[in-house]
């Protein structure tokens, strides 16, 4: 399985500072993602066009939408469906990211259901789950990842292509903090995750990858992606220059 190397660009970047990054990464890659890894940047609503006309200066560079809202259309002020996000050239969506959980006040049932839709609907999805520090604390890392990974993945279409979903394991005490978790925790949780997605997504499971998040950076990128279980990392702040993006991607 190639590697995914994704960015989380948050509430940063207008159309035109998302163009001027690409084009600083398309150079610094000379126009294609590595050997063996892919790129997708999850950029804000009003930066996914040009993203997208931008990264078709990058072989295996795909662009993202950082939300999407359940439903076809109607009367749902300052939400965005998949058929917009598509237009735009974006073909990724992330749901549950820990901030629309925690900040934004995101319920677990309507992460699941912005999975299936985005799903049905023709997107590939990276559903992110993690823990916070006291519920780690508590002793409920397991219990906590496998009722986000049984609420977030309900209602999959069980004809969902395998290459259409990926999980991304964020801390969230590990999310714009710094504190990467270690290597052995991320051993630890990185093998039950996947034997949670194997309990729920049995023969696939082996083929989602499974992404690591939280502070990932230059310095620690090489010793992430070679840990067992570990397909790619999204990056939030680290990905925001085109030289530490690049030097994670190539880590
Ligand atoms: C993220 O936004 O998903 C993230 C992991 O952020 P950071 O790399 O800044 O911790």
């Amino acid at each position: 399985m190639k590697k995914l190397m994704a960015a989380n660009w948050k509430m940063y970047k207008t159309g035109a500072e998302a163009v001027a990054t690409l084009n600083e990464l398309a150079e610094l890659l000379k126009g294609t993602a590595p050997e063996g890894r892919e790129i997708v940047i999850f950029a804000p609503f009003t930066a996914l066009e040009r993203a997208s006309g931008a990264m078709e200066a990058i072989k295996g560079g795909m662009i993202g939408a950082e939300d999407v809202y359940p439903a076809a259309e109607g009367a749902f002020t300052g939400e965005i469906s998949p058929a917009m996000i598509k237009a735009c050239g974006a073909s990724w969506v992330l749901t549950g990211h820990s901030e629309r959980r925690h900040v934004i006040g995101e319920s677990e049932d309507f992460v699941g259901e912005k999975t299936a839709f985005a799903l049905a609907n023709g997107l590939r999805v990276m559903l992110c789950i993690g823990e916070t520090l006291e519920e780690r604390e508590s002793g409920l890392l397991r219990n906590v990842l496998e009722r986000q990974l049984k609420l977030g993945l309900k209602n999959v279409p069980a004809e969902t292509p395998v290459e259409a979903l990926a999980i991304a394991y964020e801390p969230v005490w590990a999310i714009g903090t710094g504190k990467t978790a270690t290597t052995d925790d991320i051993v630890e949780t990185h093998a039950i995750c996947r034997e949670l997605m194997r309990e729920i997504l049995g023969e696939k499971a082996d083929k989602t990858p499974l992404l690591y998040g939280g502070s990932v950076k230059p310095a620690n990128a090489g010793s992430i992606l070679a840990l067992d279980n570990v397909d790619g990392v999204l990056v939030g702040g680290a990905s925001l220059k085109a030289d530490s993006f690049t030097q994670i991607i190539n880590a």
